[in-house]
This record gives C-alpha cells, sequence and structure tokens, in this order.
C-alpha cells in the first residue's frame, strides 16, 4: 500500500512538472481520480449557474465537472464510484456572520435562555415559568451572598402584549432577588430587587453607550438599550472563566453541528483575539477542527499578526471587526432621525468616522480590511463615508479592500447606490428581517423601510451580498436562511405571501449568496463558493431538488452528506431498524 502511495505521489509530481512546463492545451488528457460522483443533479453555481449531472475529486479538488460519459475518463482502477442516484448537489454552504465563541449556548449553556429555541420567542408567561424554576433548582443563580443574582437570556418583548418590557413582570415572580436578563439581541432587563439594589432611580442619568429606558412619568421601566449601567453589571458575580480545553470543546462540537447542517465554512465575527488564534491553528494541527474558517480579528490581533493568514486554506484571516452602533430590536441601531416609536432617541453611536478610517486606513496599508456593524441608517453611513477615505488615502479600488457592512440592515436612499461604487460587500442575514418584521416598522415607519431589508436592490445594482446568521441570534441552519432569503416569511408560511416580497431574492440568488457571496468576502472565489475544475471540493449532498421543491419547504432540507477538500466529514446517520 505504502509503495503505491509513493509511486501515485511520484506520478502527481511528475504531471504537475507536466503541468508547469506544457501548454494549458496539452493538460486537458484524463486523471485517474480519488472519487467520482455520476447520476446527480449538480448546482454548480458557476458563472452562469450551469447544472452537470457528475463531478470528479482528486487530491481535495474538484478535477471534472459535467456529464456522466465525460466522467468515465476519471475512473481508473482505485477511484471510488459514488452513486447519486438522482439526488442533488449544492456547493458547501458559507455562513459569513457567525459568534463562534457561543456555539457552546446550546451544547453547555452557561447562561440560562428562556427562548424555547433559537429563532422562537418566549412569552412572558415562559419567562416567568423559566425565572420560577431557576429560583427552585439554583440553574443560573450567581454564586454570592443573598439575595442571590439571576442572571438569564433571551426575551423579545415585541411579541408581547402590550410589547414592552416591565420590571413588575419579573417582580411578580421574583420579588426577593435580583434578576438581569439579557435581551435575544444587544440590550437587556432587570426586575425591581436588581434596580434598588444599583441605586437605578428616575434621578440616574444614562451610562456611555447606553439608555435607561423611562416610562411616561420618568420612572425606569427595568429596561437598558445597549450597554446597562455599570452601577448594576458590577453587582452581578461573573461566571468562572472557560477552561481552555472547554473552549477547546465548545469550538469543536459546535463547528461540527455547523457541518452537519451543510455549513462548509463560516465567518467568525466575535472580533478574535491574538490567543484564540493561535489557539485555534493548534486545534486545525492536530485534526480537530475540520470546518474551514474565516476569521474576524480585533484591530490589535491583525496588528500584531502583521499580516493576512491562510494556514493550509483552513483558517483564513483578512478581516478586522468594529461596530458602528447597536441593534434595531434594543434601538440601539444609529439612525438619522429620532425611532419612530420612541421620540426624541436616536440610538447609541459606537465608533466615530474618523476613528474607522484611521482605522480602515491602516488595516489596508497591511493588507486587511473592516467588516463593520451597522444597522441603523446613520451607522451605515458612517461606515461607509470612513471606508471612502480610507480608499482615497490608500488608493486602493473598492474591490481589492472589500470592506463590508455587516447587517447592513436600514440605508438611504443616497447611500445605497454608494456600495456598488465603493465594492462594498454587504452581509446580511434574511433571518434577521423575518425576525424583525414584528417590530420594524414601529421603529423606523414605513418611508425608512424602504431601504430596510433590500436585499433584491442590492443584487441588482451588482453589490455582492454574503449571507449568515448571527448565531446564536439566529439558528445557524443555511436551509433556514435560504428559506427566508427566498419567501421572506417564517418557518410558520407568515406573513402570507411574505414580508416586502418585492425584496426577496431568486433561489439562484439566495444559494449564490450562501456560497460564492461568502467566498468573495472572503477574498477566497477563486477557491471556494463553486463546483468548477480547480477549486477546493467542498459540497452538500441533499435528498430533494433545492431549486423545484415547493418554497415553503426550503427550510426542512437536511444533508445527506457534507464534503470538505474532498473528505467526507458529515453523512446522515442510518436509522437502525427496530
Ligand atoms: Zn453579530
Amino acid at each position: 500500500m505504502k509503495s503505491v502511495k509513493k509511486f501515485s505521489f511520484i506520478v502527481s509530481f511528475l504531471v504537475l512538472l507536466a503541468l508547469l512546463t506544457l501548454a494549458p492545451a496539452a493538460v486537458s488528457g484524463a486523471q485517474e481520480a480519488d472519487r467520482v460522483y455520476i447520476n446527480g443533479v449538480v448546482y454548480t453555481v458557476d458563472k452562469d449557474f450551469i447544472t452537470a449531472s457528475a463531478f470528479a475529486v482528486k487530491d481535495g479538488k474538484f478535477v471534472y465537472v459535467g456529464d456522466d460519459s465525460g466522467a468515465q475518463a476519471f475512473i481508473g482502477p482505485l477511484t471510488y464510484v459514488f452513486d447519486l442516484e438522482g439526488k442533488t448537489v449544492i456547493p458547501g454552504l458559507h455562513d459569513a456572520h457567525v459568534h463562534i465563541r457561543y456555539g457552546e449556548r446550546e451544547l453547555y449553556p452557561r447562561i440560562p435562555d428562556i427562548r424555547p429555541g433559537i429563532g422562537e420567542w418566549a412569552s412572558v408567561e415562559r419567562m416567568q415559568e423559566v425565572i420560577k424554576r431557576c429560583l427552585a433548582t439554583g440553574e443560573g443563580m450567581r454564586p454570592g451572598p443573598e439575595p442571590r443574582w439571576l442572571v438569564l437570556s433571551g426575551w423579545m418583548s415585541d411579541v408581547w402584549d402590550p410589547p414592552v418590557f416591565r420590571k413588575e413582570l419579573i417582580d411578580a415572580v421574583a420579588p426577593d432577588n435580583p434578576v438581569f436578563i439579557s435581551r435575544y439581541t444587544h440590550g437587556s432587563g432587570a426586575n425591581s430587587k436588581a434596580l434598588e439594589l444599583a441605586g437605578i432611580t428616575r434621578e440616574t442619568p444614562d451610562p456611555p453607550g447606553g439608555h435607561i429606558k423611562k416610562d411616561q412619568n420618568g420612572e425606569p421601566t427595568g429596561e437598558f438599550v445597549e450597554r446597562a449601567p455599570s452601577q448594576l453589571t458590577r453587582l452581578i458575580p461573573p461566571l468562572p472563566p472557560m477552561t481552555d480545553y472547554e473552549r477547546s470543546r465548545n469550538l469543536v462540537e459546535g463547528t461540527q453541528l455547523a457541518i452537519a447542517s451543510g455549513l462548509t465554512t463560516i465567518h467568525g465575527a466575535s472580533m478574535t483575539g491574538y490567543e484564540e488564534v493561535q489557539r485555534r491553528i493548534k486545534l486545525y494541527d492536530v485534526g480537530l477542527l475540520r470546518i474551514r474558517i474565516n476569521e474576524m480579528v480585533r484591530e490589535d490581533a491583525a496588528k500584531k499578526l502583521g499580516k493576512p493568514l491562510n494556514h493550509n486554506d483552513k483558517y483564513f484571516i483578512r478581516s478586522v471587526k468594529a461596530f458602528a452602533d447597536g441593534a434595531l430590536g434594543s434601538r440601539g441601531a444609529l439612525f438619522l432621525e429620532e425611532y419612530s416609536d420612541y421620540p426624541g432617541y436616536r440610538g447609541e453611536p459606537r465608533q466615530s468616522e474618523d476613528e474607522i478610517a484611521k482605522s480602515a486606513t491602516e488595516l489596508l496599508k497591511i493588507g486587511f480590511n473592516m467588516r463593520i456593524h451597522c444597522i441603523g441608517d446613520a451607522a451605515n453611513r458612517t461606515a461607509i463615508d470612513a471606508y471612502e477615505r480610507a480608499l482615497n488615502a490608500t488608493g486602493l479600488d473598492g474591490k481589492n479592500a472589500r470592506f463590508a457592512l455587516e447587517h447592513c440592515q436600514v440605508l438611504t436612499a443616497e447611500d445605497v447606490p454608494r456600495l456598488a461604487e465603493l465594492g462594498i460587500v454587504a452581509s446580511m442575514q434574511p433571518l434577521h428581517a423575518t425576525e424583525d418584521m414584528h417590530f420594524a416598522e414601529s421603529r423606523i415607519g414605513p418611508e425608512r423601510l424602504k431601504y430596510a431589508y433590500i436585499w433584491s436592490d442590492l443584487l441588482d445594482l451588482g453589490v455582492v451580498v454574503a449571507t449568515g446568521t448571527d448565531y446564536s441570534v439566529s439558528p445557524y441552519n443555511p436551509f433556514y436562511t435560504l428559506h427566508a432569503a427566498v419567501t421572506r416569511q417564517d418557518r410558520n408560511n407568515n406573513p402570507p405571501g411574505g414580508w416586502i416580497p418585492e425584496q426577496a431574492m431568486t433561489r439562484e440568488e439566495a444559494l449564490r449568496a450562501a456560497t460564492m457571496g461568502g467566498a468573495y468576502a472572503m477574498f477566497a472565489e477563486d477557491i471556494l463558493g463553486s463546483i468548477e475544475i480547480g477549486k477546493l471540493a467542498d459540497f452538500v449532498v441533499i435528498p430533494v431538488d433545492y431549486m423545484t421543491i415547493p418554497a415553503e419547504d426550503i427550510w426542512k432540507i437536511g444533508p445527506e452528506m457534507t464534503v470538505i477538500g474532498g473528505e467526507v466529514v458529515y453523512t446522515k446517520p442510518v436509522q437502525a431498524q427496530k
């Protein structure tokens, strides 16, 4: 066996030499592939969206894509031929924005979440039940003297009646213990006991980067927009830091689940630091991490690295994550005009245009770009203006910089065309539209909504849209994303006809945004994102035809097989017969 391997190594070395020395026309001769897949419906997602029935993989790359008869030439004595039996194959899916460090939320929860599941909403009754349970069992209770703190996450009051968070809703079940509960995205809330211990009253001014919501009588409601007051948060005993083992376990197990859902590349949006980068490289080197990760790091980590990283085409770093504002649901998103449902308030800025322009310019000079969280129209404008200044300062064109707007939720009419002009990537989350539809119009009104979640308009302008989920804000399942992108509906088919359906993507656009969109955003469109000769063999086998099944069923698709670099990294478990 060993000598065969050695021999094939020598052969491939000779072939490589031949490739290097011969004219391209002489290279077209067939070569024996490791695996040949035939009899499928293969959506290649190449430039013309061509459908093939077969492909061949050798040394982790596609060496042939076409029809079954053409594949025969790649079958040698050692080739494994895989009959797809009419099943569909799509390129490996990307999630262009995910918080992998929270991979532990589902697996080993450290903070109880009141949601029945990620992407589902908890009622007031459910929230109260979870609080009662935690007080009785000690789950979620922090160590320390009585009265002990209970810390939870996951509320979303916009589906409540009335749609308002109030401390009294928690007081009713937790009068004696301080309770702090973060929203499902940015923002948080607390009960009366917590406010009392922190000394927060009607006179307390807003903290830096945050806002204490008060009712019409000036009484704090218990809700905090963006950053909660530090006089409260510093009273909460912290969780013990995670051990190195726990972090590694969460990352490895969390990414295995992502692979099982059809993801082959994820873009980490958690501002990863230098030490964590080094730990992840080690996990790759010992073979524990199998998914490809494109990491958005902290600015200091990028500067310490000194230049972009590509570790064996598995681990990529070329972007710095930053924030220009908060979230829409919590009213932390920054707008040019006041909130329609909260007069006198425009949201919370996080970084100024000058700060972003300075960072972006310095980073471009060492080969990195920026991907900035921008939800409100003012935040998006701040980042676009700053990006433009950095391009002017360095003389680079937009395509070489590929700055991104993470979320890119609400734009203005005048800023929309600037994305195309400046080559800015729109990194958007279709599930956010089908979650935010419960409150977006009341927050910003019908006029601003015309330039919100405008996937279709951006695509028509030629802007590259890369889709993702912002897990654990939304579920990471990429078929949920494809479904929301195509239908603009939730998974109960609501609203009928879709929410602002003219901004839906076609199935082809949605699949492209979930594959080539992500690959482009990470400067890897030459090696990832489609099933084309020469690219790394990342693909997913699904049992139904994504292009023709009823749109309402797209979210139900589950992979039968996920392949990364030619290696089968997931197969659907077979149900044993009883
Ligand atoms: Zn995020």
